[in-house]
């Protein structure tokens, strides 16, 4: 099976529609969204993606932004599985990519164990998109050899992440859904020995019309002086620094 070959019959397909900007959708996400029965998507899919969508297709907002109860993944994997039963094709498009603080794999799981035929089309992911658009390279070979994806929910009361064994493994950390627990995060980082003059980036609608890219210290976002609105990629590091503006931003 070819990943763009048309869907069969009750066949699900977990696509990730990228960050946002349909010319970074992959050629087999464009191809499945265009040709479908049904598209179950998250509210992070642009509009501008869901404007390539094969208009005669049901268009069903899975949406689950802000992280409510897991009642509503339930009700999603049930949705999915009740529209192949009935023999649609089915798209389920995700925002960057499904695997990466997605959730698909416990859509695919949930799939898998009803015996649902599916296929996986990776998208790109906003913490390498936001970061590219904003002249930023995530990795350089002056600055580091890792790179850490994150989740901002870790900075939470109930972390189990041991931060200092993160920042001395890590010289460069790319937060997903960090904006709420910016000043957390970073007084965590702070802690972990972090210095107060760290530059980190702040990029919002990555791709979009409306990106914004802020950039400031690890000091000013412990300290409240800056903030974050959702949804935002946070990178921190020395690589912040490597910026090479190529576009008109604030
Ligand atoms: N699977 C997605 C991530 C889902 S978690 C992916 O691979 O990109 C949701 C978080 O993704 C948001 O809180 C934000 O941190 C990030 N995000 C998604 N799209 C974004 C965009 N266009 N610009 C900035 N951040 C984005």
């Amino acid at each position: 099976m070819k990943l763009d070959s048309p869907l069969r019959a009750g066949e699900v397909a977990l696509v990730g529609a990228g960050p946002g900007a349909s010319g970074l959708l992959t050629l087999a996400a464009a191809a499945l969204i265009g040709d479908c029965d049904a598209i179950v998507y998250d509210a992070l899919v642009s509009d501008e993606v869901m404007a390539m969508a094969d208009a005669s297709a049901e268009k069903i907002l899975a949406g689950k932004r802000g992280g409510r109860a897991s009642a509503s993944q339930h009700d999603i994997c049930e949705t999915l599985i009740r529209l192949a039963r009935a023999g649609k094709r089915i798209v389920r498009l995700k925002g960057g990519d499904p695997f990466v603080f997605g959730r698909g794999g416990e859509e695919v799981r949930a799939l898998a164990s009803e015996g649902i035929a599916f296929r996986i089309i990776p998208g790109i992911t906003s913490g390498i998109a936001a970061p590219a658009m904003a002249g930023i390279p995530v990795t350089d070979r002056s600055v580091n050899a890792t790179l850490a994806f994150l989740t901002g929910h870790e900075a939470s009361e109930k972390s189990r992440m041991d931060w200092k064994a993160l920042v001395e493994a890590f010289p460069v950390l790319v937060f997903y859904m960090g904006a709420k627990n910016l000043p957390d995060i970073a007084k965590r980082l702070l802690d972990a020995g972090l210095e107060k003059q760290t530059p980190l980036a702040i990029i919002r609608n990555a791709t979009l019309a409306d990106e914004q890219t802020m950039v400031a210290t690890l000091g000013e976002a412990a300290d409240g002086s800056i903030t974050a609105r959702s949804p935002s990629i946070v990178i921190i590091g020395d690589v912040v620094a490597e910026r090479m503006n190529w576009k008109d931003s604030i």
